[in-house]
C-alpha cells in the first residue's frame, strides 16, 4: 500500500515538473513515506527523519513532506508533530495527496483545483516509469475496521473505505496504456471490496473486468482475510483468464487461543477446509501466509501449534513476524508482552527453517518443467527476472525478451526461495 501511495505521489511531482534524483542531498524536495506496522519499521524512520532534519538545515528552502502511517488520518494529533519534526514542512494521511496538491497549487506548479476541474487526475504513472513498470499495485480498499486487537493499521489508516469500481478501471486502463502488465489490487481486507458500498460489485465481477482490460496480462490481489473468502471468489481465479492461481492468506497463528486472543474472526479449522477447498478448486495454486511469533501468552506449545498447522497446509511462503506491541492496540494496552525477545527469536528462525526445508523439498521438481513467466526487469548481468503466475521469483538466462513480455522457460535450478530458468 506504501509502495503503491509513494508512485502515486511521484506521478503528482512529475506532473508539477519535478524530477527524480539518486540522492537525498541533491533533492529540493523530499517526501518520507513512512511504516508503522513494527516498531523496526518505525525506528528506520526516526533515524532517517535525523538525517533529513540535517539535510533540510543545510537548505533550509528545501521541502519536507511526511507521509502515510507515521502521520496517520487524526487532524488532532498534527498540533504534535508539528511541535516534534518543526523541520517538516507538509504532512500527509496515508493514501492522501491533498495536502501535496494543495502545496503545489499554492506555488503555482500546479492549476487550481478549479481550474484543474475538467482536467485529467494526474497520470496513474510517474513518466520516469512510463514503459519500465511491468507491475502497478491499484489500492482498491483503503483503511480497515476489523481491530485485530494488535494491529494499529485502523488507528493509522482509518476504517474501510471501497474506492468506486469505475474508478479503479480507469486507473487500470491508464497504467495499461503506459506500459503495465499486471495489477495487483491491493487492499487490507481486499476480499471484502464492495461489501462497504450499496450498489457496488464485489472483488469477483471487479477481477474479472480488471482482467479483460486490454493490454492487461496478469491480475493478483491481496491480501484476503479468510473469513471473506468465497466460493464466488475462487470460482472466478479459477476460471478466468489472467487472473493468477494465487492466494495471500495470512493466519498468524495455529492455535485457537492465539487467533481469539488476536479477534481474527476464525478457527484453526476453518483455514484449513478453506485451504483445502482452494487447492481442490484451483490446480498448481500458490498459497502464501503470515504468522505472528511471540504473540502476548502464545506458550511453546501453542507456537508448535503453528508449525503443525504450516506443516498441514503447506503455504508456498511464510512471512514471519516477531510481534511488537503497536501503540493503542488493545493487545498494548491490555495484555502483557511476555514472550522474550530471544524465545520469540528461537521461534522465528525454526519457523523459517521448516520452511525452507519443505520449499526446497516442494520446488525440487520443477526442475526440467517449462513454466510462463511474465519479465519484469533486467538485471546488470542481463538475466531477465519476473514471475511464475503462482508468483515464484525466476531468474531467465539466455532470453532477450524485454521486460513485459510473458515468455516460456526451462527450469535449470530450483533453490527454495527463486528458480533459474533457460529461454526455451
Ligand atoms: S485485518 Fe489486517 S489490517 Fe485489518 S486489523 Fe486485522 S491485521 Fe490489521
Amino acid at each position: 500500500m506504501n509502495e503503491a501511495d509513494a508512485l502515486r505521489a511521484a506521478a503528482l511531482l512529475e506532473s508539477a515538473g519535478f524530477r527524480p534524483v539518486e540522492r537525498a542531498r541533491d533533492a529540493a524536495l523530499l517526501l518520507l513515506n513512512t511504516c508503522v506496522v513494527r516498531q523496526q519499521a518505525e525506528d528506520k524512520i526516526h533515524s532517517r527523519l535525523t538525517y533529513v532534519a540535517e539535510l533540510k538545515r543545510a537548505h533550509p528552502d528545501r521541502t519536507v513532506a511526511l507521509m502515510g502511517c507515521l502521520v496517520g488520518k487524526n487532524p488532532r494529533e498534527l498540533d504534535r508533530f508539528r511541535a516534534r519534526f518543526p523541520f517538516v514542512d507538509l504532512f500527509l494521511p496515508p493514501s492522501d495527496l491533498a495536502p501535496l496538491r494543495a502545496f503545489l497549487e499554492a506555488r503555482g506548479r500546479l492549476p487550481s483545483a478549479a481550474a484543474a476541474a475538467d482536467d485529467l487526475p494526474p497520470p496513474p504513472l510517474p513518466d520516469s516509469q512510463t514503459g519500465r513498470a511491468v507491475v502497478a499495485h491499484v489500492p482498491v480498499v483503503l483503511g480497515c475496521s476489523h481491530a485485530c486487537t494488535y494491529c494499529v493499521i485502523p488507528y493509522r489508516r482509518g476504517g474501510e473505505r471501497s474506492r468506486p469500481s469505475a474508478e479503479i478501471l480507469a486507473e487500470t486502463a491508464g497504467l495499461a496504456a503506459r506500459g503495465v502488465r499486471e495489477i495487483i489490487l491491493l487492499g487490507q481486507i481486499v476480499d471484502r471490496y464492495g461489501l462497504d458500498r450499496p450498489g457496488e460489485i464485489h472483488l469477483p465481477e471487479l477481477l474479472r473486468r480488471v482482467a479483460a482490460v486490454p493490454g492487461i496480462l496478469r491480475v493478483r490481489f491481496l491480501t484476503s482475510h479468510p473469513r471473506w473468502i468465497t466460493d464466488d471468489l475462487i470460482a472466478a481465479v479459477a476460471t478466468t483468464p489472467g487472473l493468477c492461481p494465487y492466494f495471500e492468506l495470512p493466519v498468524q497463528a495455529g492455535s485457537d487461543a492465539i487467533l481469539a486472543a488476536m479477534r481474527r474472526g476464525y478457527a484453526v479449522a476453518d483455514y484449513k477446509t478453506l485451504v483445502a477447498k482452494i487447492r481442490a478448486a484451483i490446480p498448481h495454486v500458490g498459497v502464501s501466509t503470515d504468522v505472528i511469533v511471540g504473540f502476548p501468552g502464545e506458550t511453546a506449545a501453542q507456537f508448535e501449534e503453528t508449525m503443525a498447522l504450516m506443516r498441514r497446509v503447506d503455504p508456498d511462503m511464510i512471512r514471519v513476524a516477531k510481534y511488537s506491541p503497536r501503540p493503542l492496540t488493545y493487545s498494548a494496552r491490555h495484555l502483557p508482552d511476555d514472550v522474550p525477545e530471544a524465545e520469540k527469536e528461537r521461534r522465528r528462525v525454526a519457523l523459517e527453517a521448516q520452511l525452507r526445508a519443505r520449499l526446497t523439498e516442494k520446488n525440487a521438481p520443477l526442475l526440467g518443467q517449462t513454466v510462463e513467466i511474465l519479465v519484469e526487469s533486467i538485471e546488470k548481468n542481463g538475466r531477465r527476472h519476473g514471475r511464475t503466475p503462482d508468483n515464484k521469483p525466476v531468474f531467465v538466462d539466455g532470453s532477450t525478451a524485454a521486460p513485459g513480455d510473458a515468455i516460456a522457460a526451462r527450469i535449470v535450478w530450483a533453490g527454495p526461495f527463486s528458480l533459474i530458468a533457460a529461454a526455451t
